[in-house]
Protein backbone atom coordinates (compact mmCIF):
# COMPACT_ATOMS: atom_id res chain seq x y z
CA UNK A 1 0.00 0.00 0.00
CA UNK A 2 1.27 3.33 -0.97
CA UNK A 3 1.76 5.58 1.95
CA UNK A 4 -0.44 9.22 1.58
CA UNK A 5 1.66 11.74 1.15
CA UNK A 6 -0.03 15.75 0.92
CA UNK A 7 1.48 18.56 -0.37
CA UNK A 8 -0.29 22.05 0.53
CA UNK A 9 0.43 24.53 -2.56
CA UNK A 10 0.76 23.89 -6.52
CA UNK A 11 3.72 26.17 -6.68
CA UNK A 12 7.45 25.38 -8.06
CA UNK A 13 8.56 23.75 -5.04
CA UNK A 14 5.77 21.61 -5.00
CA UNK A 15 6.34 20.85 -8.59
CA UNK A 16 9.75 19.90 -8.34
CA UNK A 17 9.58 17.62 -5.21
CA UNK A 18 6.94 15.19 -7.31
CA UNK A 19 9.23 15.43 -10.25
CA UNK A 20 12.22 14.09 -7.91
CA UNK A 21 10.25 11.83 -5.57
CA UNK A 22 8.68 10.05 -8.56
CA UNK A 23 11.98 9.33 -10.36
CA UNK A 24 13.59 8.06 -7.42
CA UNK A 25 9.99 6.59 -5.57
CA UNK A 26 7.24 5.96 -8.23
CA UNK A 27 4.30 4.19 -6.14
CA UNK A 28 6.23 4.77 -2.60
CA UNK A 29 3.88 7.32 -2.01
CA UNK A 30 0.22 7.98 -2.96
CA UNK A 31 0.46 11.80 -3.44
CA UNK A 32 -1.82 14.60 -3.53
CA UNK A 33 -1.62 18.15 -4.19
CA UNK A 34 -3.89 20.90 -2.97
CA UNK A 35 -3.48 24.06 -4.47
CA UNK A 36 -5.63 27.00 -4.34
CA UNK A 37 -4.71 28.86 -8.32
CA UNK A 38 -7.05 27.80 -10.17
CA UNK A 39 -4.41 26.30 -12.88
CA UNK A 40 -1.75 23.50 -13.02
CA UNK A 41 1.99 24.52 -11.56
CA UNK A 42 3.32 27.38 -13.41
CA UNK A 43 6.57 28.71 -13.46
CA UNK A 44 6.24 31.94 -11.76
CA UNK A 45 9.61 33.31 -12.77
CA UNK A 46 8.10 34.07 -16.11
CA UNK A 47 5.13 35.79 -15.24
CA UNK A 48 7.47 38.80 -16.18
CA UNK A 49 7.82 37.90 -19.39
CA UNK A 50 4.05 37.63 -19.42
CA UNK A 51 3.31 41.05 -18.26
CA UNK A 52 6.41 42.08 -21.07
CA UNK A 53 4.25 40.12 -23.99
CA UNK A 54 7.32 38.06 -24.51
CA UNK A 55 5.54 35.05 -23.51
CA UNK A 56 2.17 33.74 -23.30
CA UNK A 57 0.02 32.66 -20.08
CA UNK A 58 -0.63 29.57 -21.23
CA UNK A 59 3.20 28.47 -21.99
CA UNK A 60 4.26 28.79 -18.39
CA UNK A 61 2.75 25.46 -17.14
CA UNK A 62 5.68 23.40 -15.65
CA UNK A 63 3.65 20.07 -16.57
CA UNK A 64 1.05 19.30 -18.89
CA UNK A 65 -2.15 17.66 -17.13
CA UNK A 66 -0.88 14.10 -18.16
CA UNK A 67 2.57 14.29 -16.59
CA UNK A 68 0.37 14.43 -13.32
CA UNK A 69 -1.92 11.44 -14.35
CA UNK A 70 0.72 9.38 -15.58
CA UNK A 71 2.35 9.80 -11.71
CA UNK A 72 -0.66 8.50 -10.48
CA UNK A 73 -0.97 12.23 -8.69
CA UNK A 74 -4.11 13.63 -7.25
CA UNK A 75 -3.88 16.99 -8.06
CA UNK A 76 -6.50 19.67 -6.62
CA UNK A 77 -6.43 23.07 -7.80
CA UNK A 78 -8.32 25.97 -7.08
CA UNK A 79 -8.72 24.09 -3.48
CA UNK A 80 -7.48 26.34 -0.40
CA UNK A 81 -6.36 23.94 2.22
CA UNK A 82 -7.82 25.66 5.55
CA UNK A 83 -6.61 23.40 8.67
CA UNK A 84 -3.84 20.87 9.91
CA UNK A 85 -5.71 18.90 12.29
CA UNK A 86 -1.76 17.16 13.24
CA UNK A 87 -3.30 14.70 15.76
CA UNK A 88 -5.65 13.30 13.25
CA UNK A 89 -3.43 13.19 10.46
CA UNK A 90 -6.03 15.21 8.48
CA UNK A 91 -6.19 18.29 6.10
CA UNK A 92 -9.11 20.43 6.02
CA UNK A 93 -10.02 21.78 2.23
CA UNK A 94 -12.58 24.74 1.58
CA UNK A 95 -15.76 23.23 0.68
CA UNK A 96 -14.37 19.49 0.29
CA UNK A 97 -13.79 16.55 1.92
CA UNK A 98 -11.02 16.56 4.65
CA UNK A 99 -8.07 14.14 3.49
CA UNK A 100 -5.94 12.15 5.30
CA UNK A 101 -1.59 11.77 5.32
CA UNK A 102 0.58 9.98 6.77
CA UNK A 103 3.27 12.58 5.67
CA UNK A 104 2.25 16.26 5.08
CA UNK A 105 4.98 18.91 3.03
CA UNK A 106 3.88 22.38 3.45
CA UNK A 107 5.00 24.76 -0.11
CA UNK A 108 2.73 27.19 0.57
CA UNK A 109 5.10 30.02 -0.95
CA UNK A 110 4.60 33.90 0.10
CA UNK A 111 2.65 36.75 -0.63
CA UNK A 112 3.18 40.09 -1.44
CA UNK A 113 3.62 42.69 0.93
CA UNK A 114 1.11 45.64 0.82
CA UNK A 115 2.69 48.61 2.96
CA UNK A 116 0.60 49.89 5.48
CA UNK A 117 -0.46 53.58 4.28
CA UNK A 118 -3.77 55.45 4.15
CA UNK A 119 -5.00 54.69 0.73
CA UNK A 120 -3.63 50.90 0.59
CA UNK A 121 -6.90 49.64 0.35
CA UNK A 122 -8.36 52.14 -2.62
CA UNK A 123 -9.04 50.20 -5.26
CA UNK A 124 -6.53 50.26 -7.99
CA UNK A 125 -3.80 49.38 -5.82
CA UNK A 126 -2.55 45.80 -6.55
CA UNK A 127 0.32 43.63 -6.27
CA UNK A 128 2.41 41.20 -9.02
CA UNK A 129 2.64 37.44 -7.20
CA UNK A 130 0.42 35.17 -9.58
CA UNK A 131 -1.01 34.97 -12.78
CA UNK A 132 -4.28 36.66 -11.77
CA UNK A 133 -2.50 39.55 -10.96
CA UNK A 134 -0.98 39.78 -14.45
CA UNK A 135 -3.79 39.75 -15.98
CA UNK A 136 -5.05 42.50 -13.92
CA UNK A 137 -1.35 44.28 -14.53
CA UNK A 138 -2.30 43.65 -18.45
CA UNK A 139 -5.47 45.07 -18.71
CA UNK A 140 -4.03 48.40 -16.77
CA UNK A 141 -1.57 48.57 -19.56
CA UNK A 142 -4.21 48.06 -22.48
CA UNK A 143 -5.57 51.16 -21.12
CA UNK A 144 -2.55 53.30 -20.99
CA UNK A 145 -2.91 54.00 -16.85
CA UNK A 146 -0.40 55.81 -15.13
CA UNK A 147 1.25 53.66 -12.85
CA UNK A 148 3.31 54.11 -9.63
CA UNK A 149 5.47 51.01 -8.70
CA UNK A 150 6.48 51.05 -4.94
CA UNK A 151 9.70 48.92 -4.96
CA UNK A 152 12.87 48.80 -6.37
CA UNK A 153 13.83 45.28 -6.22
CA UNK A 154 13.21 42.84 -9.01
CA UNK A 155 9.57 42.57 -8.61
CA UNK A 156 9.64 46.02 -8.93
CA UNK A 157 11.80 46.64 -11.83
CA UNK A 158 9.41 43.88 -13.60
CA UNK A 159 6.74 45.04 -12.85
CA UNK A 160 7.60 48.72 -14.07
CA UNK A 161 9.34 47.54 -17.02
CA UNK A 162 6.05 45.10 -18.35
CA UNK A 163 3.79 47.90 -17.80
CA UNK A 164 6.10 50.84 -19.99
CA UNK A 165 6.92 48.09 -22.40
CA UNK A 166 2.58 47.61 -23.16
CA UNK A 167 2.53 51.69 -22.96
CA UNK A 168 1.81 52.68 -20.05
CA UNK A 169 3.66 55.98 -18.24
CA UNK A 170 5.56 54.19 -14.83
CA UNK A 171 6.95 55.66 -11.89
CA UNK A 172 9.15 53.13 -10.53
CA UNK A 173 9.71 54.87 -5.94
CA UNK A 174 11.94 52.98 -4.12
CA UNK A 175 13.14 53.68 -0.36
CA UNK A 176 16.89 52.98 -0.92
CA UNK A 177 19.32 55.19 -2.14
CA UNK A 178 20.04 52.33 -5.07
CA UNK A 179 18.03 50.07 -6.50
CA UNK A 180 18.05 46.20 -5.98
CA UNK A 181 20.09 46.79 -3.01
CA UNK A 182 20.43 43.32 -2.09
CA UNK A 183 22.13 42.22 -5.14
CA UNK A 184 24.03 45.19 -5.93
CA UNK A 185 26.48 47.55 -5.00
CA UNK A 186 26.34 51.49 -5.63
CA UNK A 187 28.16 51.38 -9.40
CA UNK A 188 25.73 48.09 -10.79
CA UNK A 189 22.85 49.71 -8.96
CA UNK A 190 23.87 53.20 -10.88
CA UNK A 191 23.96 51.70 -14.25
CA UNK A 192 21.20 49.84 -13.64
CA UNK A 193 19.01 52.72 -12.63
CA UNK A 194 20.36 54.29 -16.04
CA UNK A 195 19.41 51.31 -18.02
CA UNK A 196 16.06 51.13 -16.76
CA UNK A 197 15.41 54.86 -17.49
CA UNK A 198 16.32 54.93 -21.00
CA UNK A 199 13.37 52.57 -21.37
CA UNK A 200 11.64 55.75 -20.28
CA UNK A 201 11.01 54.48 -16.75
CA UNK A 202 11.30 57.48 -13.94
CA UNK A 203 12.56 55.75 -10.98
CA UNK A 204 12.58 57.75 -7.91
CA UNK A 205 15.02 56.70 -5.06
CA UNK A 206 15.12 57.67 -1.06
CA UNK A 207 11.03 57.61 -1.90
CA UNK A 208 9.26 56.84 1.35
CA UNK A 209 5.67 56.25 0.18
CA UNK A 210 3.09 58.33 2.52
CA UNK A 211 -0.15 58.37 1.35
CA UNK A 212 -2.55 56.56 -1.67
CA UNK A 213 -4.91 59.55 -2.14
CA UNK A 214 -8.14 58.68 -3.85
CA UNK A 215 -11.91 58.95 -2.84
CA UNK A 216 -12.76 55.64 -3.80
CA UNK A 217 -10.02 54.79 -6.51
CA UNK A 218 -6.16 55.81 -6.80
CA UNK A 219 -5.54 59.36 -8.11
CA UNK A 220 -2.21 60.13 -6.44
CA UNK A 221 0.59 59.23 -4.95
CA UNK A 222 2.38 61.07 -1.82
CA UNK A 223 5.93 60.69 -0.61
CA UNK A 224 7.45 61.72 2.79
CA UNK A 225 9.04 64.53 1.59
CA UNK A 226 6.24 66.06 0.06
CA UNK A 227 6.21 65.28 -3.69
CA UNK A 228 3.23 64.02 -5.18
CA UNK A 229 2.68 61.92 -8.25
CA UNK A 230 -0.92 61.63 -10.84
CA UNK A 231 -1.74 57.88 -10.56
CA UNK A 232 -4.81 55.81 -12.03
CA UNK A 233 -2.87 52.76 -10.26
CA UNK A 234 -0.14 51.59 -7.85
CA UNK A 235 1.74 48.25 -7.94
CA UNK A 236 3.09 46.79 -4.65
CA UNK A 237 6.24 45.28 -5.08
CA UNK A 238 7.59 45.98 -1.56
CA UNK A 239 8.96 42.86 -0.19
CA UNK A 240 6.75 39.47 0.28
CA UNK A 241 6.07 36.91 3.54
CA UNK A 242 6.22 33.78 4.31
CA UNK A 243 2.58 32.21 4.31
CA UNK A 244 2.53 30.43 7.54
CA UNK A 245 -0.98 30.56 9.18
CA UNK A 246 -1.81 27.24 8.08
CA UNK A 247 1.36 26.17 10.06
CA UNK A 248 1.33 28.74 12.95
CA UNK A 249 -2.56 27.66 13.67
CA UNK A 250 -2.01 23.88 13.65
CA UNK A 251 0.75 24.60 16.79
CA UNK A 252 3.74 24.11 13.94
CA UNK A 253 6.67 26.15 15.28
CA UNK A 254 7.07 29.40 12.87
CA UNK A 255 9.59 32.50 12.78
CA UNK A 256 9.24 34.56 9.83
CA UNK A 257 8.84 31.13 8.15
CA UNK A 258 7.99 27.94 8.75
CA UNK A 259 10.77 26.22 10.71
CA UNK A 260 12.60 23.41 9.20
CA UNK A 261 15.90 21.06 10.24
CA UNK A 262 18.59 20.16 7.80
CA UNK A 263 15.83 16.76 6.99
CA UNK A 264 13.57 19.83 5.78
CA UNK A 265 10.95 18.93 8.65
CA UNK A 266 9.21 21.36 11.05
CA UNK A 267 9.17 20.83 14.72
CA UNK A 268 5.95 18.15 13.93
CA UNK A 269 7.24 14.60 13.29
CA UNK A 270 6.36 13.71 9.88
CA UNK A 271 5.60 17.60 8.75
CA UNK A 272 7.96 18.98 6.22
CA UNK A 273 8.29 22.74 4.66
CA UNK A 274 10.19 23.58 1.35
CA UNK A 275 10.60 26.68 -1.03
CA UNK A 276 9.83 30.03 -0.17
CA UNK A 277 7.20 29.05 3.36
CA UNK A 278 10.29 27.71 5.09
CA UNK A 279 13.28 29.02 7.18
CA UNK A 280 16.30 26.96 7.54
CA UNK A 281 18.88 28.15 9.81
CA UNK A 282 17.03 31.31 10.22
CA UNK A 283 17.28 31.68 6.24
CA UNK A 284 13.73 32.30 4.11
CA UNK A 285 14.65 32.20 0.33
CA UNK A 286 12.95 34.38 -2.01
CA UNK A 287 14.28 32.65 -5.21
CA UNK A 288 13.47 29.21 -7.16
CA UNK A 289 17.03 27.60 -7.19
CA UNK A 290 17.08 27.38 -2.96
CA UNK A 291 13.31 25.78 -3.49
CA UNK A 292 14.62 23.47 -5.69
CA UNK A 293 17.42 22.32 -3.67
CA UNK A 294 15.21 21.80 -0.95
CA UNK A 295 12.43 19.95 -3.00
CA UNK A 296 15.38 17.57 -4.25
CA UNK A 297 16.64 16.83 -0.99
CA UNK A 298 13.27 16.14 0.84
CA UNK A 299 12.35 13.66 -1.74
CA UNK A 300 15.46 11.74 -1.12
CA UNK A 301 14.58 11.69 2.66
CA UNK A 302 11.32 10.83 1.77
CA UNK A 303 12.65 7.98 -0.73
CA UNK A 304 14.57 6.68 2.35
CA UNK A 305 18.29 8.20 1.30
CA UNK A 306 20.36 9.73 4.02
CA UNK A 307 20.40 13.21 2.38
CA UNK A 308 20.28 16.45 4.48
CA UNK A 309 20.43 19.95 3.71
CA UNK A 310 23.12 22.63 4.44
CA UNK A 311 21.86 26.06 2.91
CA UNK A 312 21.86 27.21 -0.54
CA UNK A 313 24.67 29.63 -2.12
CA UNK A 314 22.19 32.30 -3.43
CA UNK A 315 22.76 33.77 -7.07
CA UNK A 316 20.60 36.06 -8.63
CA UNK A 317 21.12 35.36 -12.57
CA UNK A 318 18.64 37.33 -14.50
CA UNK A 319 17.38 39.71 -16.84
CA UNK A 320 15.96 42.62 -15.03
CA UNK A 321 13.43 44.85 -17.16
CA UNK A 322 15.77 43.75 -20.32
CA UNK A 323 19.34 44.16 -18.98
CA UNK A 324 21.05 41.15 -17.91
CA UNK A 325 22.35 41.14 -14.05
CA UNK A 326 24.19 38.90 -12.40
CA UNK A 327 25.13 38.77 -8.22
CA UNK A 328 26.51 36.27 -5.72
CA UNK A 329 27.89 36.08 -2.70
CA UNK A 330 29.77 38.83 -0.99
CA UNK A 331 29.02 41.15 -3.67
CA UNK A 332 29.93 44.43 -1.49
CA UNK A 333 33.59 43.17 -0.80
CA UNK A 334 34.08 43.11 3.13
CA UNK A 335 36.58 44.39 5.22
CA UNK A 336 39.86 42.26 3.91
CA UNK A 337 39.09 41.35 0.62
CA UNK A 338 40.05 42.63 -2.53
CA UNK A 339 37.81 43.94 -5.73
CA UNK A 340 38.92 43.92 -9.07
CA UNK A 341 36.74 45.85 -11.38
CA UNK A 342 35.92 46.34 -14.69
CA UNK A 343 33.69 49.60 -15.66
CA UNK A 344 32.61 50.81 -18.97
CA UNK A 345 29.17 52.45 -18.58
CA UNK A 346 28.64 54.18 -22.18
CA UNK A 347 29.12 50.11 -23.14
CA UNK A 348 26.37 49.19 -20.68
CA UNK A 349 28.81 46.71 -18.95
CA UNK A 350 30.42 46.44 -15.13
CA UNK A 351 31.83 43.46 -13.75
CA UNK A 352 32.90 43.31 -10.17
CA UNK A 353 35.18 40.00 -8.56
CA UNK A 354 35.29 39.99 -4.90
CA UNK A 355 38.62 37.67 -3.77
CA UNK A 356 38.90 36.67 0.24
CA UNK A 357 41.99 34.34 0.86
CA UNK A 358 42.88 33.38 -2.38
CA UNK A 359 39.46 32.26 -3.13
CA UNK A 360 36.85 33.97 -5.03
CA UNK A 361 34.01 35.19 -2.95
CA UNK A 362 31.65 37.11 -4.78
CA UNK A 363 30.81 38.64 -7.95
CA UNK A 364 28.12 41.25 -9.66
CA UNK A 365 27.93 41.58 -13.29
CA UNK A 366 25.70 43.80 -15.41
CA UNK A 367 25.20 43.95 -18.96
CA UNK A 368 27.83 40.84 -19.96
CA UNK A 369 26.54 37.88 -17.94
CA UNK A 370 28.36 35.11 -20.54
CA UNK A 371 30.70 33.60 -17.43
CA UNK A 372 28.22 33.82 -14.49
CA UNK A 373 28.04 30.50 -13.96
CA UNK A 374 31.86 30.06 -14.25
CA UNK A 375 31.57 32.92 -11.25
CA UNK A 376 29.08 31.19 -9.21
CA UNK A 377 30.88 27.40 -9.58
CA UNK A 378 34.35 29.34 -8.47
CA UNK A 379 32.30 30.56 -5.29
CA UNK A 380 30.76 27.28 -4.64
CA UNK A 381 33.72 25.14 -4.92
CA UNK A 382 36.30 27.65 -3.00
CA UNK A 383 38.49 26.27 -5.59
CA UNK A 384 42.41 29.07 -5.36
CA UNK A 385 42.07 31.28 -8.07
CA UNK A 386 45.61 32.95 -7.82
CA UNK A 387 46.51 31.06 -10.89
CA UNK A 388 43.95 32.37 -13.03
CA UNK A 389 43.78 36.02 -11.46
CA UNK A 390 44.96 37.88 -13.75
CA UNK A 391 42.52 36.65 -16.57
CA UNK A 392 39.96 35.84 -14.03
CA UNK A 393 37.81 39.32 -14.93
CA UNK A 394 38.22 38.53 -18.92
CA UNK A 395 35.70 35.35 -18.69
CA UNK A 396 36.53 30.75 -18.51
CA UNK A 397 38.00 30.49 -21.97
CA UNK A 398 40.46 33.14 -21.39
CA UNK A 399 41.41 31.98 -17.96
CA UNK A 400 41.28 28.00 -19.02
CA UNK A 401 43.65 29.06 -21.89
CA UNK A 402 46.09 30.86 -19.73
C1 LIG B 1 6.96 37.96 -11.01
C2 LIG B 1 7.97 37.11 -10.31
C3 LIG B 1 9.24 36.96 -10.85
C4 LIG B 1 10.19 36.16 -10.21
N1 LIG B 1 11.42 36.04 -10.76
C5 LIG B 1 12.33 35.26 -10.16
C6 LIG B 1 13.63 35.08 -10.75
O1 LIG B 1 13.94 35.65 -11.79
N2 LIG B 1 14.50 34.22 -10.13
C7 LIG B 1 14.17 33.56 -8.98
O2 LIG B 1 14.99 32.80 -8.46
N3 LIG B 1 12.97 33.72 -8.39
C8 LIG B 1 12.04 34.56 -8.95
N4 LIG B 1 10.80 34.71 -8.37
C9 LIG B 1 10.52 33.98 -7.12
C10 LIG B 1 10.07 32.53 -7.42
O3 LIG B 1 8.96 32.55 -8.27
C11 LIG B 1 9.74 31.84 -6.12
O4 LIG B 1 10.93 31.76 -5.35
C12 LIG B 1 9.19 30.42 -6.31
O5 LIG B 1 7.99 30.45 -7.02
C13 LIG B 1 8.98 29.77 -4.94
O6 LIG B 1 8.31 28.55 -5.09
P1 LIG B 1 7.30 28.02 -3.97
O7 LIG B 1 6.76 26.75 -4.48
O8 LIG B 1 7.94 28.10 -2.64
O9 LIG B 1 6.14 29.14 -3.94
P2 LIG B 1 5.05 29.44 -5.05
O10 LIG B 1 5.57 29.18 -6.40
O11 LIG B 1 4.53 30.80 -4.71
O12 LIG B 1 3.90 28.38 -4.77
C14 LIG B 1 3.12 28.38 -3.60
C15 LIG B 1 1.71 27.99 -3.96
O13 LIG B 1 0.99 27.63 -2.79
C16 LIG B 1 -0.33 28.15 -2.89
N5 LIG B 1 -0.93 28.20 -1.54
C17 LIG B 1 -0.60 29.03 -0.53
N6 LIG B 1 -1.38 28.78 0.55
C18 LIG B 1 -2.22 27.77 0.20
C19 LIG B 1 -3.28 27.08 0.87
N7 LIG B 1 -3.61 27.35 2.13
N8 LIG B 1 -3.95 26.12 0.21
C20 LIG B 1 -3.62 25.80 -1.08
N9 LIG B 1 -2.63 26.42 -1.77
C21 LIG B 1 -1.93 27.40 -1.14
C22 LIG B 1 -0.06 29.51 -3.52
O14 LIG B 1 -1.23 30.09 -4.06
C23 LIG B 1 0.93 29.14 -4.60
O15 LIG B 1 0.29 28.69 -5.75
C24 LIG B 1 9.85 35.52 -8.98
C25 LIG B 1 8.57 35.67 -8.43
C26 LIG B 1 7.64 36.47 -9.07
C27 LIG B 1 6.28 36.65 -8.46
Amino acid sequence: MSEPLVIVGNGMAAACLVDELTKIALGRYAIAVIGDEPRLAYNRVLLSSVLAGETASHDIELRAASWWRDRGVTLKYGCVATEIDVGRRELKIAGEESIGFSKLVLTTGSSALRLNVPGSDLAGVHTFRDSRDVDILLALAAQKKRVVVVGGGLLGLEAAYGLAKAGSPVTLVHLMDRLMERQLDAPAAALLKMLVERKGIEILLNANTAHIHGESRVEAVELADGRRMEAEAVIFAAGIRPNVALAREAGIAVNRGIVVDDHLQTGTEGVYAIGECAEHRGICYGLVEPAYEQARVLARHLAGDDASYGGSIVATNLKVSGVSVFSAGDFIGADGTESIVLSDVNHGTYKKLVVADGRLTGAVLIGDVGDALWYLELIRSRQPVAPIRAEMMFGRSLAEAA
